[in-house]
């Protein structure tokens, strides 16, 4: 396939995740959660996921807005990582994070992102990158916090309390 050929295949499928975006909303039983901003384009996503007993990836979601290519990012990022593990979600990370380095799609003896190869030539444009990965530091720091929706509030009160005994 020519390079102008495969250019335009790419932004189709840009186009497509960024008008029709999966997994955009909220989930209500979410156990993991993390917000994300691009302060040099002004993108800004939450990620929500729903990681079972077993360390899969249930449900996940995204709200936000933000460039067309954050957006599709986000999009495609939420397609791949439904289903899999926490930890392959993060080397799925990685992998992209690399891909955002080189250019170049990942060879299949690493990891296969699938349409997420499309976003490859954005490696060409630094500003750019940021927006793509946005989505990426977004999942990752969502899936390294604790148990953030059934765990922080009660950790928040007992430091609270501790402090407020000390100083009276
Ligand atoms: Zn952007």
């Amino acid at each position: 396939m020519p390079d102008a050929a495969l250019e335009d295949l790419y932004r189709d499928i840009l186009l497509d995740h960024y008008r029709h975006p999966r997994h955009h909303g909220q989930i209500e039983d979410a156990n993991h959660q993390a917000d994300g901003s691009n302060p040099l384009c002004g993108d800004q996503i939450t990620v929500q996921a729903k990681v079972g007993a077993d360390g899969r990836i249930e449900d996940i979601a995204f709200t936000g807005n933000g460039c067309s290519i954050s957006q599709a990012s986000s999009s495609m990022m939420t397609v791949y990582v439904t289903g899999h593990t926490t930890d392959e979600a993060l080397r799925a990370v990685k992998t992209f994070q690399q891909m955002m380095l080189t250019g170049e799609a990942p060879s299949s003896a690493e990891q296969d992102l699938g349409d997420i190869e499309a976003l490859a030539g954005v490696a060409k444009f630094p500003v750019r990158v940021k927006c793509a990965s946005l989505a990426w530091k977004t999942l990752e720091q969502a899936l390294q916090s604790q148990q953030v929706v059934a765990q922080a509030p009660a950790t928040v009160t007992t430091d609270e309390r501790g402090v407020s005994d000390g100083g009276s």
